[in-house]
């Protein structure tokens, strides 16, 4: 069996977004993805993927030509090799990470949100040749099912007219009405049992009675909101007195771990992070203040599947729930998302996912949600296939591009609605 990787093959694409409603915008029509594939000498080709905005893409391609050669069963020899890629720092310094979504942006993290898709691929082509699940490779699943929650979003009914884009059956969610019906669209068609509400967009007593109005709708369920550090301590601390009897958890409601720490000593309301939390390095404050009680782990910028294990490690050490976040994504991150969680025994809250929301994929037979479940693949490797006449087609519109939609820019897509449109400072409220 020849494992080694004879070439690596990069594929930018740009898959269909709907108008979804954040702090810093809305999402663009369109959003970059890169799509890495390893092939082994023995033709054996293994997938990953990661964020395709071009900072990635250059850091990909120094990586790819590296790393020919290697095993893929040599993971620790891929990061060594991410390592000495050099990061160009104009790349990082002074900027925000995805329009200020997932903290700060590193060098490091930059790196590791590359070389995950580089690991999810070599594990996936392992799996492969050695016909095992990728779950099996980090240590077999403890669950045949993973838990996934409604991800719900204040939302446009479509793009502003004039903007090239897909229409979406999904309508307008601007006042609490609105996002019930969204959250009964998703359950009904996914049987999510859980719900997260994407807030920072509109005043917090908006917010409150759109969180008040779910658990009317769902009583019992676990409901969450999440307002990308929007807000400050003493408005983070009235929304957990309003909404504590409902609330699984209040994801970053304000911004950084001295923030965080304050608000958690004033709230028994748990605190989730995938902001003040996003690296290894971050862990010891925050853990040792209390600022956060669940951290979201997204497998991409903590660097692949392994790390998603380590830091589950950790987390439980100290106490600390585990669960995940997510950024727009496809069915293959969507499968790695699963694996890795399927291996993770602390797993007390469902995972975030956009998925529902990505009409187009890159594979052959899109990954099911059934009762908000994603059954674990046991088929070797990741248990997913490539779909290449819509990885061209999505590539095609990646090349067709004049580089507007290459880089994902929130507050560029609200400025077509609103011109005047800035990026908020925070806390907005
Ligand atoms: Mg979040």
């Amino acid at each position: 069996m020849n494992l080694a990787i004879e070439r690596v093959r990069l594929t930018p694409v740009l898959v269909a977004d709907p108008p979804l409603l954040n702090t810093q915008g809305v999402h663009q029509p369109y959003t970059p993805r890169l799509i890495v594939e390893v092939v082994t000498a023995d033709g054996i080709t293994g997938v990953g993927e990661t964020y395709g905005d071009t900072k990635y893409l250059e850091l990909a391609r120094p990586l790819a030509r590296k790393v020919t050669g290697r095993r893929v069963s040599d993971l620790n020899g891929l990061f060594r090799d991410a390592d000495e890629v050099a990061v160009d720092a104009s790349r990082v310094v002074g900027q925000a990470d995805v329009g200020g979504l997932r903290g700060v942006q590193t060098a490091g993290k930059l790196r590791l949100s590359v070389v995950s898709a580089f690991e999810v691929a070599c594990l996936d082509a392992l799996g492969k040749a050695l016909g095992l699940p990728v779950h099996a490779l980090l240590g077999g699943k403890v669950r045949d099912a993973v838990e996934y929650s409604a991800y719900l979003f204040y939302k446009w009914a479509g793009h502003p007219a004039g903007v090239p884009s897909e229409p979406d059956d999904w309508g307008a969610a601007l006042d609490p009405a609105g996002v019930v019906e969204q959250a009964r669209k998703l359950a009904g068609r996914y049987g999510f049992t859980s719900f997260k509400l994407k807030g920072g967009v509109f005043p917090p007593e908006e917010e409150i009675a759109a969180v008040r109005a779910l658990a009317g709708a769902f009583p019992g369920r676990p409901m969450r909101l999440d307002p990308n550090g929007a807000w400050s301590v003493e408005t983070s601390l009235r929304v957990a007195e309003e909404l504590g009897d409902v609330l699984e958890y209040l994801e970053d409601p304000a911004l950084g771990t001295p923030a965080m720490a304050e608000i958690a000593a004033r709230t028994g309301v748990p605190l989730a992070t995938n902001m003040c939390v996003t690296t290894f390095a971050e862990i010891p404050e925050a853990f040792t203040r209390g600022a956060v009680q669940v951290v979201l782990s997204d497998h991409h910028y903590w660097g692949g599947l392994r790390n998603t294990q380590h830091l589950a490690a950790v987390c439980r050490a100290f106490g600390v729930g585990v669960s995940m976040h997510s950024n727009t994504h496809l069915g293959i991150s969507l499968a790695a998302m699963t694996h890795v969680a399927a291996t993770v025994p602390d797993l007390h809250h469902a995972c975030d996912s956009h998925y529902p929301w990505q009409s187009e994929d890159v594979l052959t037979e899109r990954l099911v949600f059934e009762g908000g479940r994603v059954a674990v693949p046991d088929a070797p490797g990741l248990g997913v296939e490539l779909d290449r006449d819509r990885l061209a087609f999505l590539h095609r519109r990646w090349l067709d591009d004049d580089g507007a939609l290459r880089d994902r820019d929130d507050a560029a897509a609200m400025r077509a609605a609103d011109p005047a449109w800035v990026t908020p400072s925070v806390p907005r409220w």
